[in-house]
């Protein structure tokens, strides 16, 4: 069945940037070039000034950024093995996997129902002997950064890992570490995700790690060139987790345009948040106003199939982020973790609507008409 509105067209969101993509795929092809070279390093210094930390080091992917400065902090002693780091148990698997990757134990803390994101009011509920990290996950594109985290982690002298994957261009409220408001270089590192339907998507795989450290900068780039410092020389056994020089091309063209790719999603969600009235469906909260930058619009509902299902039969595409939370995954059922009730039950519950820019105003005031005839 073809929908009136699909959930994301790829195709659509990339419309705009089409010409200008092909020029720049085609520049690689002839530059013979096919590894690191100019379009990496301009990229990665684009990138640098648009988040406003001082480096940046271009990976293959988003998870590749999260494990790459755990196993780095781990190569450079300021981690050990066994230690633990503090992660939202609502998240996506990969925030997890990076941790157990690197040897460390996620301890999976509850989110706030209200901003589904770590609930920073409970964190000393999660401190143990050997907590050492913790990883604030900007969820749907809301920052997770306040006065409360901010003080947990220097009381405690934590590292802070973002995974920003979803929240390119979004500020917190509160001055980051180093100052600054921009999430990804908030804490000590950022992990960002150009995975295609991310605020800025790439054409295939992609990420990028930032920081103000310039000793972990140079750790990350060396484990993800074999562990190779200089040529023939390995400090660390490393991977192979280079950003590859066509996808950087790709990424140079549309990470310039990230105010307005934000500012679409930004008008959709403002359009539902005044619109959607059905009493039996929460909607986000408007708390952090134009910071937010909307990777996802999840409503919620205890009826969530039945109202997925009604989209669905009226020509609305949905999708669930997630349904199942990472400590239900048969590959981490080894993960030790306290009750989970919110997690679960934000699991049930959660329905996320169309946002991107293929949404036209005039779709999103249908969507909301939907959802308020829902169940009447
Ligand atoms: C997408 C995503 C990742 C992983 O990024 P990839 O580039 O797909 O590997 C990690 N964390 C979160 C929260 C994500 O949304």
């Amino acid at each position: 069945m073809t929908m009136r509105c699909p959930f994301l067209s790829l195709s659509a969101v990339n419309a705009p940037y089409m010409k200008e993509m092909e020029q720049a795929v085609l520049r690689v092809v002839q530059s013979g070039r096919y590894v690191g070279g100019p379009e990496v390093v301009s990229f990665e210094k684009l990138l640098s000034e648009s988040v406003g930390a001082p480096y940046a080091v271009g990976v293959s992917n988003g998870l590749d950024a999260l494990r790459l400065v755990l196993r780095a902090w781990v190569a450079m002693g300021r981690l050990r093995r066994g230690d633990e780091v503090i992660v939202a148990a609502n998240t996506y698997v990969a925030s997890v996997l990076a941790i157990v990757d690197a040897g460390l134990v996620p301890v999976l803390a509850e989110p706030d129902p209200k901003t589904l994101n770590l609930d920073t009011s409970r964190l000393e509920e999660y401190v143990g002997r050997r907590t050492r990290a913790v990883m604030p996950v900007h969820l749907y594109g809301r920052a997770v950064w306040d006065a409360a985290l901010k003080d947990f982690v220097s009381r405690h002298g934590l590292l802070v890992l973002e995974d920003n994957a979803q929240a390119i261009g979004a500020e917190a409220s509160e001055e980051g570490i180093y100052g600054g408001f921009s999430t990804g270089a908030l804490g000590h590192a950022g992990a960002f995700s150009f995975y295609p339907t991310k605020n800025i998507g790439a054409l295939g795989d992609a990420g990028a790690v930032v920081t103000h450290d310039p000793e972990l900068a140079s750790a990350v780039r060396t484990l993800a060139n074999y562990g190779s410092d200089r040529r023939y020389h390995n400090i660390y056994k490393g991977y192979n987790c280079r950003l590859d020089p066509v996808q950087a091309a790709v990424l140079s063209v549309k990470l310039p345009h990230m105010q307005t790719e934000n500012a679409s999603h930004r008008n959709i969600a403002r359009i539902y948040d005044s619109l959607i009235s059905n009493p039996s469906v929460v909607k986000p909260e408007f708390i952090d106003g134009n910071r937010h930058v909307w990777h996802q619009y999840v409503v919620m509902t205890p009826r969530r199939d039945s109202l997925r299902d009604w989209l669905t039969a009226n020509g609305v595409g949905t999708d669930i982020h997630y349904a199942v939370p990472p400590h239900l995954q048969p590959a981490l059922k080894d993960v030790e973790h306290g009750p989970l009730p919110v997690t679960e039950r934000i699991a049930s519950q959660v329905l996320s609507l169309p946002v991107t820019r293929t949404t036209s105003d005039d779709d999103a005031r249908f969507i909301a008409s939907i959802i308020n005839d829902f169940g009447s």
